[in-house]
């Protein structure tokens, strides 16, 4: 897209390798930052992996990786953000982490610069209002592989202008993604819709309804979703399905979206999914094996 050529991107997780991998392969100029050099190093080698099985199945040429890839720069530091013309926020789901992440970001971006926030839950109009730009602040939400997911969901803030959101518009159209927009309410369209169901998956494996298996299968089978739902959690992550569940809950204030207590206890345990290689499945083996 004209006039904007260098994206920063906040937090190397999955949804913030995904980003990267995408903007890189579209051109753009990718910053990346994390906590630590071990997060970016883990980030950029999960990219170069993705990219080459791309090329594998023929998707993508060679020399297209080789441009990508020496387009994503990496740093600890925000002071890497200082050139971008849009900076997307994918750290953890946690308002007040993005909280500070938003104080201390402002004051090295250009003006101009948009920033955007990919977050699942959290009110655009709150993370907006401690930054110095709320007229220049959106939520750009991907889904996650974002590779692969056609959508992105777009959302207003209070305060969102006109030229922000369309700039952002014609940003995502560019990456060859469909966008649908959402109002700024608690978890947006696709969460609203698809937590309270993982939620519930939960409860009917808390209540012995179904086994991990037998739930799944259900829904796979019986629904036809291409993923059963408690597989859908570990993938998302259960942390950010707790979080996404305790937006909804307090945001909204209406008992029927009360997180599972056997969700809370998964991640009190640190069985967050597989990014932690267990969560419903125990992912230490060659196939993912149901745990209850
Ligand atoms: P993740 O746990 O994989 O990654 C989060 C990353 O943020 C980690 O690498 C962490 O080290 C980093 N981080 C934490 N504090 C930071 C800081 N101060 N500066 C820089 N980096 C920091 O989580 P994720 O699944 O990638 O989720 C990231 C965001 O994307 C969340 O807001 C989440 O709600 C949203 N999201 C997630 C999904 C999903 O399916 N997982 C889908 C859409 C949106």
């Amino acid at each position: 897209m004209q006039g904007i050529k260098s994206i920063g991107v906040l937090g190397a997780g999955q949804m913030g390798a995904g980003i990267a991998q995408v903007f890189s392969l579209a051109g753009y100029g990718v910053k990346l930052t994390d906590i630590s050099d071990e997060k970016l190093a883990g980030a950029v080698e999960t990219i170069e992996h993705h990219m080459r099985r791309q090329v594998a199945k023929g998707r993508t040429k060679p020399e297209e990786v080789e441009a990508a890839l020496a387009k994503i720069e990496t740093a600890t530091d925000y002071s890497i953000f200082a050139d971008c013309d849009v900076v997307i926020e994918a750290a953890t789901e946690n308002e007040e982490l993005k909280r500070e992440i938003f104080k201390e970001l402002c004051p090295v971006l250009k003006p101009e610069a948009i920033l955007c926030s990919n977050t699942s839950s959290i009110s655009i109009t709150r993370l907006a209002s401690v930054t110095d730009r709320p007229a220049q602040f959106m939520g750009m939400h991907f889904m996650n592989p974002v590779p692969v997911m056609q959508l992105v969901e777009l959302i207003r803030g209070i305060a969102t202008e006109e030229s922000t959101f369309s700039t952002i518009r014609t940003l995502t159209q560019a990456l060859g993604k469909t966008t649908a927009s959402a109002e700024d309410f608690p978890a947006f369209i696709v969460n609203r819709v698809l937590m309270p169901m993982i939620n519930e998956a939960v409860y009917t494996l808390y209540e012995g309804v179904g086994s991990v298996d037998a739930i799944d299968t259900a829904m796979r089978l019986g629904a036809n979703h291409p993923m059963g739902p408690l597989e859908l959690a570990d993938f998302i992550g259960l942390d950010t399905c707790l979080a996404i569940m305790s937006v909804l809950y307090e945001g909204l204030a209406d008992t029927k979206y009360r997180p599972c207590p056997l969700l809370v206890k998964y991640v009190e345990a640190g069985w967050v999914g597989q990014k932690a290689g267990r969560g419903f499945y125990d992912y230490s083996g060659d196939v993912p094996v149901p745990t209850r």
